[in-house]
């Protein structure tokens, strides 16, 4: 079967893809090995930047069963650095729900559905994609949206992800807690990592994720962080890798693109991978409808490199921002200054909250830099 574009992975990343294609005309496959509703291991926290791009991609109102919450208390490396109240609403979802929700609204747009439907060979030269059982599509451009462990990644460059630069995550989901109770998270939980409590109606998800080469034990950083929240140690921990670090170079080659996971976009600072998996499977379609509209299927990756620019920026300077937190030397100098500032603490709300960018972060960070760097030689106290 002939089509316009294959989106391989029906996540966030490759329903904002499916959906944005089909809202431009264009005839789109959509292709999952999984049939929805399924699941994947989240925190679910779904942030207000994700929330803008829901709104721009999927539909004018978010689901009625999203939790919200406007308070969050914030520890870094053990120490409590401050409960955050009236911050910008954060959502919190379960990915059962959502997913199925994202799903459905991009085969309502008229993706044609190939979910639960395995891919047993993709020839990224001829566009094709063969599913289990021998049928054949194919199209000028395909969009990997297979997460973490993209299939399409392997194919185009042997491998997913790099093993030395990959994070890891892991999560328990817990009984729930009384309604009120704030949203945690935890700096310095796992090495160069975080760890999160999210309490949702009928559920608590917990968890705890960090650069994958510098934790060769986080199960046992896992249960010491259960231990600290209270949660019984017979909850069944569940792991996955996570793509923080760095944004691929080449999300991509020429007529296949890469997006969401498959593509390494999450935030190493905050954990968010659910906007911009849904940011960059849109750019990803709208490069594909560009590359169509001028025949030149193979350009569509320069198109798509350009449109994610603002994305690969954020997440390098969401790097350099994680060094400043994690980095030995620094660590001293940003648990005084977030315990000092209630600017400070109010700007990572904010960041999370998706009201502030990372480019005004950084100049507003710049600009203290060397007032956090007398902080952490030990110098001057206060905010
Ligand atoms: C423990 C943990 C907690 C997290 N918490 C948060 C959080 O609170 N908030 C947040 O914003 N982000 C969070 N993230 C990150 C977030 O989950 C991801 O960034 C997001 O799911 C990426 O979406 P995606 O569409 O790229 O990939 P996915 O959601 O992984 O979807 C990929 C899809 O591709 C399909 N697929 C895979 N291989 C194939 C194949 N060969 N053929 C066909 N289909 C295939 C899969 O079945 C799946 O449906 C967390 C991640 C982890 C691991």
């Amino acid at each position: 079967m002939l089509f316009d574009l294959i989106v391989i992975g029906a996540g966030p990343a490759g329903a904002a893809a499916a959906k944005t294609a089909a809202d431009a005309g264009l005839r789109c496959a959509l292709v999952d090995k999984a049939r929805f509703p399924r699941d994947k291991l989240c925190g679910g926290g779904f942030t207000g930047r994700a929330a803008r791009y829901y709104r721009e991609i999927f539909a004018p109102d978010l689901p009625a069963d999203f939790d919200s919450k406007t308070a969050v208390a914030l520890y870094g490396f053990g120490e409590k650095l401050g409960v955050i109240e009236d911050i910008p609403p954060v959502y919190l979802t379960m990915r059962l729900a959502l997913d199925d929700h994202l799903c459905a609204l991009a085969l309502a747009a008229g993706a044609a559905d190939f979910t639960g439907r395995a891919i047993t060979a993709f020839r990224p030269e001829t566009g094709e994609v063969t599913l289990a059982g021998g049928e054949v599509l194919r199209a000028p451009v395909v969009i990997g949206a297979d997460g973490v462990n993209s299939f399409t990644a392997r194919t185009l460059f042997g491998r997913p992800f790099d093993p030395a630069r990959i994070g890891f995550a892991l999560e328990v989901e817990a009984p729930p807690l009384a309604p009120e109770a704030p949203l945690r998270i935890d700096m310095g939980a796992a090495h160069w990592g975080y760890g999160w409590s999210f309490p949702k109606t009928g559920s608590h998800t917990v968890g705890i994720g960090g650069v994958h080469s510098r934790n060769p034990d986080l199960k046992a950083l896992m249960r010491a962080y259960m231990r600290d929240l209270g949660l019984p140690g017979d909850a069944r921990i569940k792991g996955q890798y996570l793509p923080f670090g760095k944004a691929r170079r080449n999300p991509g080659r020429d007529n296949v693109l890469l997006a969401g996971d498959a593509a390494w976009l999450v935030d190493p600072v905050t954990g968010e991978g659910i906007a911009y998996a849904m940011k960059s499977g849109q750019m990803a379609a709208l490069a594909a409808r560009d590359a169509l509209a001028r025949h030149e299927p193979a350009a569509a990756l320069r198109l798509y490199r350009a449109r994610l620019r603002p994305i690969r920026v954020a997440m390098r300077d969401a790097n350099f921002v994680r060094l400043l937190i994690y980095w030995g030397p620094f660590r001293k100098g940003f648990i005084r200054a977030v315990r000092g500032s209630g600017r400070l603490r109010h700007d990572y709300m904010r960041l999370l909250g998706g009201e502030l960018e990372y480019p005004d972060l950084m100049r507003r960070l710049l600009r203290r830099l060397p007032n956090y760097l007398g902080r952490a030689l030990g110098g001057r106290k206060g905010a």
